[in-house]
């Protein structure tokens, strides 16, 4: 027998073993993702380190799962405690990379692999987006890249025999979940892109340097300027700018542009802007780009038809846990939902399950 004969001569659950403890190792790297993608941080240097006390982990401390049930959750340092999430993170990657042995691993090992990787960046851009509401182009477009690469080499993600085959497989999904996501992004922008905001009359919003202060809440400028075109507008009373005052006039506001009745200013020369108003719009963001661009990246790995799925079904769970939070007053209808996380279940439940909804929902 020759090396890879007596490797496929493991048992078949020898193998899952070593899925799910090699998913626990990723899940490990991919809390440091988490945590430093998002801030721009490098993801190879400085080594771990515990948050509170500083003090760099040895790696026997640093054995994913493992570690943390031996130290109950706790820096073996200072005692600080260690959040849960680190360890759901390593258990649910290695879970997830044990289900792909388990499904395509008799199949094809390269498969079960690409799948794993796969999954695995899900997971990441999960716990991101649910945490900083962007998705970081790391994934995004590194996933677009390389999706074409697993797809030429791998072309049995495209259900092809050839690489010409699979990189066409991945060339039509990028482009069609890019195009439909863009498509949704620039339509829900233009029907539900405005938020009116009803206030007592003769409420006062001051406008500052950093932000709007409503009567109830503050809004940072940068939660509401995303584009160039957006705009916050209102009618006011009465505004009031440190060297004059107006009377009954439109107020439009953006980036690098104040609009007060008749007169243009620039924004930079307005320190400060007392409105006296009871209406107000501001510009509001459903999805972003972020959102685009990792579509495209599901669309390279999972071609035409997970780029389908995954759009209808990311829909039907964003609704279902839309619904759900406001029925339990958890969230009011105008709050901000990174959508990310729909779109990254939905294309989890493709790979493991899609084919079989499939059928069912053609009734065959
Ligand atoms: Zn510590």
């Amino acid at each position: 027998m020759n090396y890879s004969e007596r490797l496929a001569a493991l048992p078949f659950h020898f193998w899952s073993v070593v899925f799910f403890a090699l998913g626990a190792t990723v899940g490990s790297f991919l809390n440091v993702c988490i945590h430093r993608l998002p801030r721009g941080e490098s993801i190879v240097s400085p080594p771990s380190h515990c948050p509170h006390c500083g003090g760099r982990i040895p790696w026997r401390h640093n054995l994913p799962i493992l570690s943390w049930l031996w130290l109950r959750g706790r820096c073996a340092m200072c005692g600080g405690p260690i959040a849960v999430r680190y360890v759901l993170v390593e258990f649910l990657t290695g879970a997830l990379f044990l289900g792909c042995w388990i499904v395509f691993g008799r199949e094809s090992p390269a498969l079960a692999l690409v799948y794993a990787a796969f999954l695995a960046a899900l997971v990441a851009a999960t716990f991101i987006d649910v945490e900083h509401y962007i998705i970081p182009d790391e994934i995004t477009l590194g996933g677009t890249v390389a999706g074409f690469f697993c797809s030429f080499f791998v072309p049995a993600l495209h259900g092809s025999n050839g690489p010409v085959g699979g990189a066409q497989g991945a060339l039509i999904g990028a482009a069609l979940g890019g195009g439909v996501m863009y498509a949704i992004l620039r339509l829900g922008k233009w029907l539900f892109g405005r938020e009116r905001l009803r206030l007592e009359p003769g409420s006062v919003v001051f406008f500052g340097e950093e932000g709007i202060e409503l009567p109830d809440r503050f809004v940072p400028y940068e939660e509401v300027f995303y584009r160039p075109g957006d705009e916050i507008r209102l009618e006011a009373e009465r505004v009031e700018l440190a060297d004059r005052c107006y009377a009954r006039c439109t107020v439009r506001l953006s980036r690098d542009r104040l609009l007060i009745g008749p007169d243009t200013l620039d924004p930079e020369q307005v320190p400060f802007m007392e409105v006296v108003t009871d209406r107000l719009q501001l510009p509001r963001e459903a999805m972003g780009l972020g959102d685009v661009k990792f579509m495209m990246a599901i669309g390279a790995f999972l071609g035409w038809r997970g780029v389908l799925f995954t759009l209808m079904t990311s829909a039907m769970i964003g609704a279902a846990f839309g619904v759900a939070a406001i029925l339990a007053r958890r969230r009011e209808w105008s709050s901000r939902i990174p959508y990310g996380p729909y779109l990254a279940l939905a294309a989890t439940v493709w790979i493991f399950a899609g084919d079989a909804i499939v059928r069912f929902w053609l009734g065959r």
